[in-house]
């Protein structure tokens, strides 16, 4: 087993790190303080993004992105998440890779732009009375003189603000199943502009200033057959490729604001004095250093084996789920304990500390809250006792 960076790797972290730090860092306060990302600004440092090479970078390289292997797509996702997320997200977007189960016909009119950078997506399964149970969501889709006719609320939808079109999952069915019935889902393209298709500013959010989020209406939303992303009432199937990888996404990407947040508690703490001496030589300051960083190690160890074994093909949901819950909750951990370094000086936002505190928080609930992870943790350790 190799632990170290080969040297693509390595210039890959040194290249995204020295975008960050250039292109990144100088905006984050016009955003964090205004909690809008303006879309000049967006184009702006888009295009720088596109001429270094780091735009759409998670795609393979055959459709125009990077054709990173996912330990190395990882590092890259732990550099971009050091700075503002509405900022990394945007400028830097990662087109979601359930884009590449579309046909050719979809692949062209939806992934090519969002790679060139011409537009964004947004996925759309969560609804208000359907969150961690997606299955049990109320927006439908119906078949009617050869079309799918659709009818619901979405809402919490990140960036259908900006997005072109949406992907959109709704329920097309019932089956049985030995517990019982079960939703049969199957996942659309919707264009903005669609008739019976309307994007309403959705709530503010504590987390990711200027990453806005959507409620999405459907109202006899009327779609040809085409606009199908994969097969009927297999959405879920289309999903599920999406979502292990964003899981491994939220846990790269917080270890970033970790290691951030991290690098500012060590140097205060070899700076800072107080009863006449630097507080890094209190052991009530030095052993919270010295946990911090060994909960980042172990988080970061648990993401790229995830990583690594992902390519290899014999990544399992536990092993994505533990990735992702020690990610997040570590992150919660070190925000929390840097701005205990800090004093009064954390909770100001001179620094990045209040805001990787407040961001930290929303890891734990999206792409599956830390107690749905637990439950696919635990319900693995017991179904292999038969338990
Ligand atoms: C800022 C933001 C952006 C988002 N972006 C998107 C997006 O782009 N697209 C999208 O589709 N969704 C998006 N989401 C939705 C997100 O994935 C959900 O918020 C998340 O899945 C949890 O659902 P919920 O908020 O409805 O909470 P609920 O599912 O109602 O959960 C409430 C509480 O009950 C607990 N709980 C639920 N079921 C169980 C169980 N079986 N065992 C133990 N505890 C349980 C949860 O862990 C949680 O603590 C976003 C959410 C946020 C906050």
């Amino acid at each position: 087993m190799n632990f170290g960076l080969s040297e693509e790797q390595a210039l890959i972290v040194e290249t995204t790190r020295a975008f960050v730090e250039n292109e990144l860092y100088p905006h984050e306060q016009t955003v964090e303080r205004s909690g809008h990302l303006p879309m000049e600004l967006i184009r702006e440092v888009q295009k720088k993004a596109i001429a270094a090479g780091l735009y759409a970078a998670n795609m393979p390289a055959e459709v125009g992105g990077a054709g990173l292997d996912t330990p190395t797509w990882l590092l890259y996702e732990k550099e971009l998440g050091r700075a503002n997320y509405a900022l990394h997200w945007t400028c830097v977007a990662r087109p979601s890779n359930i884009l590449l189960a579309g046909t050719d016909a979809q692949k062209k009119k939806y992934l090519y732009p969002c790679i060139r950078g011409e537009t964004w997506d947004c996925l759309a399964m969560t609804e208000p009375g359907a969150g961690s149970d997606l299955r049990g969501m109320k927006a439908s889709a119906v078949e009617k003189g050869g079309d799918w006719v659709l009818n619901g609320t979405k809402h919490f939808i990140s960036h259908a603000d900006i997005a072109g079109f949406a992907i959109v999952f709704m329920a097309t069915g019932e089956e049985e199943t030995p517990r019982g019935k079960r939703k049969k889902i199957t996942a659309f393209f919707v264009d903005k502009g669609t008739p019976g298709f309307t994007v309403r500013d959705g709530y503010r959010n504590v987390s990711h200033r200027g990453y806005t989020n959507s409620v999405l209406e459907f109202d006899d939303c009327r779609l040809p057959k085409d606009q199908v992303l994969g097969e009927v009432h297999r959405g879920f199937e289309v999903a599920n490729s999406w979502l292990g990888a964003t899981r491994l996404q939220v846990g790269a990407t917080c270890l970033g604001r970790a290691d951030r947040a991290l690098a500012h508690a060590i140097d205060y703490a070899a700076q800072r004095e107080q009863f006449g001496q630097r507080i890094g030589k209190f052991q009530g300051v030095s052993f919270k250093l010295a946990d911090m960083a060994t909960e980042l190690k172990a988080a970061e160890l648990m993401v790229m084996e995830a990583g690594w074994k992902y390519d290899a093909g014999t990544v399992t949901d536990q092993d994505m789920a533990m990735a992702k819950l020690k990610a997040t909750e570590m992150l919660a951990f070190v925000a929390d304990e840097a701005i205990q370094i800090h004093g009064g000086m954390g909770l100001m936002d001179d620094l990045p500390l209040e805001r990787i505190w407040r961001d930290a928080r929303v890891e734990r609930i999206w792409e599956g809250t830390s107690e749905i992870q637990r439950h696919i943790i635990s319900r693995a350790l017991l179904r292999a006792v038969g338990g």
